[in-house]
């Protein structure tokens, strides 16, 4: 079996899809994609494709290597986007050539489900609380929510307690034992992460993500001493050798490496496993599109160590398109009592609806960051 073709189709509401197709009839799907980046991600693969047209797609270990060390530059959001897409399609190549789910060739999966969370929207304390509640209502046990605006190196108590009282909204709306994480999105640098997990410290959080940028890493042992919340970071750190020195810290409970963004089903099972090494959990970042979640979800299923997935449904980003428009049977998402199973069907498990793709390629998209700014004009981290 040869590798024929890799097709990208940028589609709303900032996504990008890879289809890549053989001669023997069989093709996969793949997500390679860094939000705000999908026409950079496009163009590296446009150039790995130089490479793969004409190979086993089968030898996807080799492949992985070729994309990774063969081009003497390595590593980052761009080109490590594009071999995660790349990999997502060649497992899903794999699967359906074998008639098997990915899971099943990584060794047959050790559990039938997992927990996902939802985003909670909204931007003032009552609008949040309503918008858990509602997620609640619908069966969510676990949620996650921002933790701050944009907030200055060193910010004042009023924006450290309207975050507090953002967060205890939530908190008192949804009771004591729904899951609630909550991200700092790397807007927080270490003076006041310290202060507002400490502040945060009584609201019996699932996690706090990104408490500081994982560029400054090296600074949590000290801001979390003493604390008990779970850390979790990851979404953007995209190897095994950029996940290293968090593991090495000790300082991280919870590794979210982005099946999009980390090198793709090959890299993060590995990540997955030097994690498991230290008694660190896994929860992979998945804010994206259905391939993505379906890739995350063959890596949870033969992960010891993950506990819940994120997943993109109602999130606040994506008003144009949601993850469900793009596949045959949505079913295959469904929620039952705050857990989604995991797909049985051969490769990822999901059937994407092509004439769906190739419509929404027609308008595509131009998706950016907001840049923010703090009040005296200087940029802040969003
Ligand atoms: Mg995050």
């Amino acid at each position: 079996m040869k590798i024929t073709s890799l097709r990208t189709f940028v589609v709303p509401p900032r996504w990008l899809f890879l289809k890549i197709e053989t001669d023997e009839g069989v093709s996969g799907w793949g997500e390679p994609v860094v939000e705000g980046r999908a026409h950079t991600v496009q163009a590296a693969v446009e150039e790995l494709a130089d490479y793969l047209v004409g190979q086993d797609p089968l030898r996807i270990e080799d492949h992985w290597n070729v994309l990774y060390r063969g081009g003497f530059y390595r590593g980052g959001p761009v080109l490590m986007s594009a071999i995660a897409g790349i990999d997502q399609a060649l497992w899903d190549i794999k699967g359906r050539w074998l008639d098997q789910p990915v899971h099943q060739l990584l060794g047959g999966r050790c559990r039938d489900g997992i927990r996902v969370y939802s985003w909670v929207g909204g931007d003032h304390p009552s609008e949040t609380a309503d918008s858990a509640f509602a997620l609640v209502e619908a069966g969510f046990t676990a949620l996650k929510m921002n933790g701050t605006g944009p907030m200055q190196i060193v910010d004042g108590h009023a924006a450290v307690d309207a975050a507090v009282a953002n967060i205890a909204a939530v908190r008192e709306a949804v009771g004591p034992h729904i899951g609630l994480g909550v991200d700092f999105h790397g807007r927080v640098h270490r003076p006041m992460a310290r202060v507002l997990l400490r502040e945060l410290e009584p609201m019996r959080l699932m996690f706090v993500e990104e408490p500081v940028l994982p560029e400054n890493q090296d600074a949590l042992p000290s801001i979390t001493a003493g604390l008990s919340t779970p850390i979790a970071l990851g979404e953007r750190l995209y190897s095994r050798w950029d996940f290293k020195p968090v593991f090495e810290g000790r300082a991280v409970d919870i590794i979210q490496p982005d099946l999009s963004h980390a090198g793709g089903i090959t890299e993060c099972r590995k990540i997955a496993a030097m994690a498991e090494a230290y008694d660190v959990a896994l929860a992979p970042h998945c804010p994206l599109g259905p391939i993505a979640l379906a890739a995350c979800l063959q890596v949870d299923a033969v992960s010891h160590n993950a506990f819940i997935q994120e997943q993109s449904l109602g999130i606040h980003y994506n008003e144009a398109a949601d993850i469900l428009d793009y596949l045959v049977d949505p079913k295959v998402f469904e929620y039952h009592d705050g857990m989604v199973r995991i797909p049985d069907g051969p490769g990822l498990g999901i059937e994407i609806d092509e004439a769906a793709v190739v419509r929404a390629a027609e308008t595509g998209h131009r998706w950016r960051n907001p840049v923010w700014r703090h009040a005296d004009g200087s940029v802040a981290e969003w």
